[in-house]
């Protein structure tokens, strides 16, 4: 109904029913507000990362660092270096050892398919909270990778925080 009045209030220009609000309060003028955007977007918008997922993460750190092993690593200078692990080279590189004493060396996880932007357009913006945690800690749609290979693949930005009416901020 909200919907429907805001519609009608578009189409012939009445201020009163173009701004009649939200259900959600994290929402203002169709768009999220200002505080959900940005480096906020992730950990807020879809939640971030649950235990489970950590702990999932560590479990494949430790398979990738017993990788380093195999004998084609074994004139790699940084073979030698505790937590240094087998990066699966997603950046567009070839697959490498990863330095875990640099910052661009920190196993990170990446969504593969879809992208948190892809979802965000496709569902996110049109859903409740859970729905979004669920999809973001969906280990079958992660993968481990360095965090320079990570932000290497860029183009995850989103350009877009209109929302629909369905929309709800955690606990909503
Ligand atoms: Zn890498």
């Amino acid at each position: 109904m909200a919907e429907l009045l805001e519609r009608v209030g578009k189409e012939f220009g009445l201020r009163s029913l173009k701004s009649l609000g939200h259900a959600s309060e994290w929402v203002v003028d169709g768009e999220l507000k200002n505080s959900y955007r940005g480096e906020n977007f992730r950990s807020r918008v879809y939640g971030g990362w649950r235990k489970g997922t950590i702990d999932w993460r560590e479990k494949e750190r430790a398979r990738m660092k017993n990788e380093k092993k195999a004998p084609g690593w074994q004139h790699d200078p940084l073979r030698g270096v505790e937590d240094t692990y087998v990066c699966p080279s997603y950046g567009g590189r070839a697959e490498h050892l990863a330095d875990p004493r640099e910052d661009k060396g920190l196993l990170s996880l990446d969504h593969s398919q879809p992208s948190v932007s892809v979802h965000w357009v496709t569902r996110g913006r049109d859903c409740r909270h859970p729905i979004r945690t669920a999809f973001y800690n969906d280990i079958s749609n992660l993968v481990p990778m360095c965090k320079s290979c990570n932000s290497s693949k860029g183009g995850d930005a989103i350009d877009d925080y209109s929302v629909t009416s369905r929309f709800r901020g955690s606990g909503e």
